[in-house]
């Protein structure tokens, strides 16, 4: 049985002042795999301390010194890379394809920050004014469980680039994973108090950092509800915030796309990282002169879909990664049915010979308008929605008929036609024609997607304030 019971402040593995515990469950077959002892506001006020007191000569190093430590986290984490692969599929279940790429955008991460860092000027001219960027203070950092170590790595960096300390806080569901990950960081030999972690509940710890005055700045990634939350907390202090949330993102196909390859690519959109990525292509539109074949390609490629053993090589679906996520998936399909959407594929309960882990059949809808529940909120579960159009207008219009705005896809037989469709889609990327990554693009959302960028020079300007010097 595994146990954890410490966090890491100031340099140091530390027990916790909190006691409450946490099971640590198996997505795969609900098994009990340990406790993590949670962290709560007294260890927040230690972390916070210990970074407050790190910044004072952290934000003052030089622009080398930040690469050498964040090459030294590199290198750290790279040691590690399939060790850390294969905890996060044990512990979250996803899959191994996805949590390897998972794994690698953490590292690819650091060294883009690195590769930033070369290039990006922190004082600049505006009129008769130099302008210096600073960095911002503290950063509080509040993460989910989805891909948990990638997206601490990516803020982390971020921070760390800037000249930033920072007080984290995973999911608790993810105690393994930062239990590994906090092994690297250590070894990595950053200074004492750069970077602070206390496991603990979103409620208790998370609330703590919202709260403190001694943080400046948030950078949170999860459900848009709490995002509202957090938004709404930090103001108190005015502190600035990076908010990552939900999205429920259109695949455009255009009336000229390959659907050979449309197709697969929409299969894996939607179900990527098993359904549970706010990026995923959950709405398929597509031409109504085209929908019966849409349909019949669906069936005809969904044997990629494979449902299972995250750890087996050609799994595209792991289990969701709680009872809790398995019964919203759930409740979701039952909504598409009495919505009066027509079951294409899938449907509710377990696939066959996976009763014991929180497995949810692939599932299509077609017939959906985008009025429908299952159109309009994040399901976080490998749940499509096919919704026809009948001229691109109208697509345009149902892409954007939506509250958020993070992410879209189109695909067309012709790259100009694509753009000029993409350049009217609200949201802060669009795809076209496959899945792709850039973390030197700038990452977020429109709407209630979020506010505020990650990635690249965008990213790390979110650490920074301007102080405007004229002489
Ligand atoms: P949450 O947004 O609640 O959790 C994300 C992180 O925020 C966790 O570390 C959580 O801690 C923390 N948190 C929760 N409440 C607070 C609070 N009041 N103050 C500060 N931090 C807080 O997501 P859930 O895990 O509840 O998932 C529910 C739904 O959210 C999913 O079905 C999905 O739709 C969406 N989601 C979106 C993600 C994305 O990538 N944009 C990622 C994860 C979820 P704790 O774990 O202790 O609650």
């Amino acid at each position: 049985m595994i146990s954890i019971n410490s966090i890491y402040i100031n340099g140091a593995f530390t027990a916790p002042h909190g006691t409450a515990t946490f099971d640590l469950i198996s997505p795969i077959d609900n098994t009990l795999q340990g406790t993590l002892t949670l962290g709560d506001e007294e260890d927040v006020n230690r972390a916070v301390a210990a970074a407050k007191a790190a910044f004072q000569t952290f934000s003052k190093t030089t622009v080398e010194q930040r690469i050498g430590y964040l090459q030294k986290m590199y290198d750290a984490v790279s040691r590690r890379a399939d060790e850390l692969t294969n905890i996060m599929v044990q512990e979250y279940g996803g899959s191994i394809r996805f949590c390897r790429n998972s794994t690698q955008n953490a590292l690819n991460s650091i060294r883009t920050n690195i590769e930033v860092l070369q290039q990006f000027s922190f004082t600049r001219h505006a009129g008769k004014a130099i302008v210096h960027l600073e960095p911002v203070g503290v950063a509080g950092i509040i993460t989910p469980w989805n891909a948990s170590n990638s997206f601490i790595c990516a803020k982390l960096s971020t921070a760390i680039a800037a000249g930033c300390t920072a007080v984290i806080k995973p999911s608790e569901l993810s105690g393994r994973q930062t239990q590994l990950l906090l092994e690297c960081l250590h070894e990595a030999g950053l200074p004492n108090g750069v970077f602070n972690v206390v496991n603990g509940l979103g409620n208790v710890v998370g609330a703590a950092i919202t709260a403190h005055k001694d943080i400046a700045k948030i950078s949170f990634t999860g459900s848009t509800i709490t995002g509202k939350t957090i938004a709404r907390g930090a103001v108190d202090t005015m502190k600035r915030i990076t908010l990552e949330l939900g999205g429920k993102s259109p695949n455009i196909l255009l009336e000229d796309a390959d659907l050979e390859t449309a197709i697969p690519m929409a299969i894996q959109a939607a179900y990527m990282n098993s359904g549970q990525a706010c990026i995923a292509g959950t709405r398929l539109l597509v031409p109504a002169s085209r929908i019966e074949e849409v349909k019949q390609l669906l069936k005809e490629n969904m044997d990629i879909a494979r449902v299972g053993n995250p750890a087996e090589e050609d799994t595209l679906i792991g289990p969701m990664v709680s009872q809790k996520q398995y019964e919203r998936v759930q409740q979701y399909i039952q909504l598409g049915i009495e919505e009066g959407a027509e079951l294409w594929i899938g449907g509710p309960g377990k696939p066959e010979h996976l009763e014991a882990g929180n497995f949810v059949k692939p599932t299509v809808f077609v017939n959906v308008t985008n009025d429908m529940r299952i159109a309009r909120e994040e399901i976080f579960g490998p749940v499509l929605s096919v919704i026809s159009y009948s001229d691109e207008d109208e697509a345009i219009a149902i892409a954007n008929d939506t509250d958020y705005g993070l992410q879209a896809y189109v695909s067309s037989a012709s790259d100009e036609h694509a753009n000029r469709v993409a350049t009217q889609i609200r949201a802060g990327r669009v795809l076209i024609n496959g899945l792709k990554h850039d973390p030197m693009a700038p990452f977020g959302g429109f709407k209630q997607s979020g506010i505020g960028r990650e990635y690249g020079a965008y990213g790390l300007e979110a650490y920074l304030e301007p102080k405007a010097i004229l002489n």
